[in-house]
């Protein structure tokens, strides 16, 4: 079973869900007769966004990016390939960036440069797990749902490999798991 895999649980499937909840009502506030558009990168991101986003109370609407980095999957340079563009032109509309996890942030600054420079009203993030450890770039996080430890985490959205995103919490690996990291 998938979850036999895992060492150690970091939140569970029950902390996800009632953040989430606080995320999207905090959301629906700051947003107020607003309508954003939520961007979110492909694929770890959209777990937390489709329940993020039946949390919110307000009209928004959806978009998605697709990127690859260069080089080891594992390790980000910040240079990063977009595999798909956004169907949206946001300049002039409120955007929140949805993402799923940020660690040493270069990936979003990249991402953050190239949507700042088509001038949207506005540009957020907001990530569901914040690793500040590793963190080289500076980056304005709006909402965060979890603070977590420098370890490499899986599920809800996260992968190794591509499996395990469809664990419903955040775990760590067992070591033995983990190839040359
Ligand atoms: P950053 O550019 O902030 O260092 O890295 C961001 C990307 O690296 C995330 O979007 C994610 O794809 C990947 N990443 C960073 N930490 C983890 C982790 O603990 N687990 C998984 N599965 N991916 C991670």
């Amino acid at each position: 079973m998938l979850s036999n895999d895992i060492q150690e649980i970091l939140v569970s499937a029950d902390q996800i869900q009632h953040r989430v909840k606080e995320l999207g009502e905090a959301i629906s506030r700051d947003y107020q007769d607003k309508e954003p558009i939520l961007v979110s990168i492909l694929k770890g991101a959209v777990f937390f966004l489709s329940d993020l986003a039946r949390a919110i109370s307000i009209h928004i609407s959806l978009d998605f990016m697709a990127i690859s980095s260069y080089g080891d999957s594992q390790k980000t340079s910040g240079v990063v390939r977009i595999l798909k563009d956004l169907d949206e032109i946001i300049t002039g509309r409120e955007v929140l960036i949805v993402e799923d996890i940020i660690d040493t942030g270069l990936t979003l600054r990249y991402l953050l440069n190239n949507l700042e420079a088509r001038k949207p009203a506005s540009l957020k993030i907001c990530t569901l797990l914040d690793k500040p450890f590793r963190r080289i770039v500076k980056l304005p996080i709006a909402y965060q749902g979890f603070e977590i430890p420098d370890k490499f985490v899986v599920g809800y959205g996260l992968d190794y490999k591509q499996r395990y995103r469809n664990l419903p919490f955040i775990g760590v690996l067992k070591p033995e798991l983990l190839e040359d990291r």
